[in-house]
């Protein structure tokens, strides 16, 4: 008993010791300007984070959406798998609401997965077109930009007949690793993209 009375003692002198060491520093002009700047920098980000959010709801919403099915995303450990939309222009996706499955809340959603979500959870239905067409988000969006880049003015009909096509020689036309390798690069893919696993 006696030994915690004079241990609490010590810890109470100690703790109004630095209480005024810390009352001394905050009238520091250096130390004001610092904690000043930090507020600063916190509402900066919030706006930021609020700009972003409000850039890409305006980029999606005015996306005239092109949909392809991606092939699914398995969770291995208990074998499932998933289907799922995902425009090739604008990259909007339906996958947030598969990683809700792990999520109490949307707010531990990444921001760019939870503005997808809110964007997505409202719409009845997807606007746009749907290609029917089962393909990797990354592949399709990576033809579709080479696509564009090639003719820029092309309609969206013409574009899905061109990925439709570039689909079937990639996966039905044999060629050598080293091609595999170059197309893969020519579409900023990774080099293996097309050596291993399905596409
Ligand atoms: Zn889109």
């Amino acid at each position: 008993m006696e030994d915690f009375k004079t241990e609490y003692e010590k810890v109470t002198l100690e703790r109004e010791c630095v209480a005024e060491k810390i009352n001394a520093l905050s009238q520091d002009e250096k130390i004001k300007e610092y904690f000043s700047l930090c507020k600063l920098n916190e509402e900066l980000a919030n706006k930021q984070k609020d700009l972003y959010k409000s850039m890409k709801v305006s980029e999606y919403s005015s996306c005239n959406h092109i949909w392809v099915t991606i092939l699914h995303d398995s969770d291995s450990a208990e074998g499932r798998s998933y289907n799922y939309h995902g425009c090739i222009k604008c990259g909007l996706n339906e996958m947030p609401f598969y990683l809700m499955e792990w999520c109490r809340t949307p707010d531990e959603l990444k921001l760019d997965d939870r503005i997808m979500y809110d964007l997505l959870k409202n719409q009845l239905s997807l606007k746009g077109t749907n290609t029917y067409l089962f393909c990797d988000l990354k592949l399709a969006k990576a033809i579709y930009s080479k696509i564009k880049e090639a003719h820029p003015d092309i309609s969206d009909e013409t574009a899905v007949k061109y990925l439709r096509v570039a689909l079937y020689f990639m996966r039905n036309v044999k060629v050598t690793d080293e091609r595999k390798v170059n197309r893969a690069k020519r579409l900023s893919l990774n080099p293996n993209y097309f050596i291993n696993g399905k596409f």
